[in-house]
């Protein structure tokens, strides 16, 4: 384990500038893991602040589960934290002596995320050395042009200051479809620490949503009573698809979609171009969209804005429960809890909410027709916020309101350039706030996920290391 809390928000250790990493999810843990490594290669003395407002320091909200049917949706081989080295999760698994049918429990996957950091910062000192810090940041000012940014935080504690930011913050919690009282039986944020501790009491839960935080919550709440009955509901009541058991050996890989390469690009030749592909794959669709993915971020930013607005309304639902799909063991569960009456799956569009102390009511419209549904939870289980500036909190709200930041075309998060150079409201690359991971979803779409962190991380470290001028030195080239 790394020495977590070994600095204090007023005396950090070692010597050099600072690089403050907000969030101790994964994308702050890689980014920090991968400028530890970066800096001592260099020979470059840095100070790598990680502050996370839940301590969940190389956990983050994913893999701060401790339930062990809340698995990775990905296989072990596609979950290497480190690009370049695919094999990387597997082996270490191997040597933890973890059994598994290619898909670990989220928990362990922490452990590796945990691991991987203590690694580094243990590889790295004395010449760069990692704090973490519990805290929540609230505010993030530069006094003047050069100086290094001031980081408040909430209770009084600090301020940190820092050379560079990092904004690893995660994905902004969801909204409610309509209005939900307050109450003790709303659980607004389900991966909060200690949010489902309430919901084991055999009331029956009514989720908002059907994706994969469904499914997670889904077997939390009916594994912690087996008296728990689910209702799920989002507008297309569509669930994750299953992961396809392991290639055919000798089977021909699918190509790489020819016609997607370079040029501008329109949202309707994109979709008839995927819709072909897997007519010739019949049976690979699966490979369609994988080969598809990692061309993702730059299809998106070739697509016009009114395209990817059309993607958002039209076709992201679909896009997601293709490309986000669960793994046999987890699709086995939630069968059997459908076929039991543990699990209901409806289609409709909740309009209304009430509740009180002793449980909820919400009603859903479909078709024309209202129905009721009462319960003794109410758990959102919907996807991140749709609009930053509406759903940012004291630190993202404030970059905006200062003009430090800017939100990118869509609202889904903050506007950055390659680097993930923050952009401020004159439309300035900025060279001391960055930010990877969820808050780039406007600008790359997919960027959630651990390949899309991991190679972000690395190429981050990359940048602040080698070229930013506020870090790196002349001729450094690690
Ligand atoms: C339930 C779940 C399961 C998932 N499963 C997978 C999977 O199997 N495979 C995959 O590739 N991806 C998966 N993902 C996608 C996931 O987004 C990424 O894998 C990754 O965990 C994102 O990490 P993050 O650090 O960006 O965000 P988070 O894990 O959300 O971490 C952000 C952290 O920042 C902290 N924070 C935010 N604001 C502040 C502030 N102002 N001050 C201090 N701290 C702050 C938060 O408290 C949080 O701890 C899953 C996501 C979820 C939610």
């Amino acid at each position: 384990m790394y020495a977590a809390d070994m600095g204090r928000a007023d005396h950090l250790p070692g010597d050099g500038p600072t690089v403050a990493i907000i969030g101790g999810g994964a994308s702050g843990t890689l980014a920090a893991a991968q400028l530890l490594r970066r800096a001592a290669a260099a020979v470059l003395p840095l100070r790598v602040v990680l502050i996370d407002r839940d301590g969940r320091h190389g956990l983050g909200r994913a893999y701060s589960t401790t339930y062990p049917c809340h698995l990775l949706n990905s296989p072990a081989g596609r979950m290497s934290a480190l690009p370049g080295d695919p094999g990387h999760l597997a082996r270490w698994a191997q040597a933890e002596g973890i059994a598994h049918d290619g898909f670990l429990a989220r928990r362990d996957y922490g452990r590796y995320l945990s691991g991987l950091l203590a690694d580094a910062q243990r590889r790295a000192w004395p010449t760069a050395q990692l704090s973490c810090i519990t805290a929540d940041v609230t505010s993030a000012a530069q006094p003047g042009p050069g100086r290094p940014l001031r980081l408040g935080l909430a209770g009084g504690a600090g301020p940190v200051e820092a050379d560079i930011a990092v904004l690893a913050t995660g994905s902004l919690p969801p909204g409610a479809p309509c209005p939900v009282p307050a109450g003790p039986r709303y659980v607004a944020d389900p991966w909060a620490p200690g949010a489902l501790d309430g919901t084991g009491d055999g009331r029956s839960v009514i989720i908002i949503g059907t994706g994969l935080t469904m499914l997670d919550l889904a077997m939390a709440v009916t594994d912690a009573n087996p008296e728990t009955v689910v209702h799920a509901v989002s507008r297309h009541g569509l669930l994750p698809r299953e992961h396809r058991g392991a290639p055919v050996p000798g089977h021909p890989p699918v190509p790489a979609i020819p016609a997607l390469a370079g040029g501008p690009l329109r949202l309707a030749a994109l979709v008839r171009q995927v819709r072909s592909a897997a007519a010739q794959h019949p049976g690979d669709w699966q490979d369609v969209i994988d080969v598809l993915r990692p061309q993702v971020p730059a299809l998106w930013q070739r697509l016009p804005a009114g395209d990817q607005r059309l993607f958002l309304r039209r076709y992201a639902r679909y896009w997601e429960v293709h490309r986000h799909r669960v793994p046999p063991a987890t699709a086995g569960r939630i069968a059997r809890l459908r076929a039991a009456g543990r699990l209901h799956v409806r289609s409709g569009q909740i309009v209304a909410a009430s509740g009180g102390p002793d449980g909820v009511r919400v009603s859903v419209a479909h078709a024309g027709t209202v129905t009721d549904l009462d319960a003794g939870w109410l758990i959102n289980g919907t996807g991140p916020a749709a609009d930053i500036t509406a759903a940012a909190g004291p630190l993202l709200g404030g970059l905006l309101a200062s003009g430090l930041a800017r939100p990118d075309p869509l609202r889904l998060g903050l506007d950055a350039d390659a680097a993930g150079a923050v952009i401020d409201a004159s439309g300035r690359a900025g060279d001391r706030i960055f930010a990877l991971g969820p808050p780039l979803r406007g600008t790359r779409y997919e960027t959630t996920a651990i390949t899309e962190i991991a190679s972000q991380a690395e190429a981050l470290a990359r940048h602040l290391v080698t070229v930013s001028p506020v870090l790196a030195r002349p001729g450094s080239a690690a």
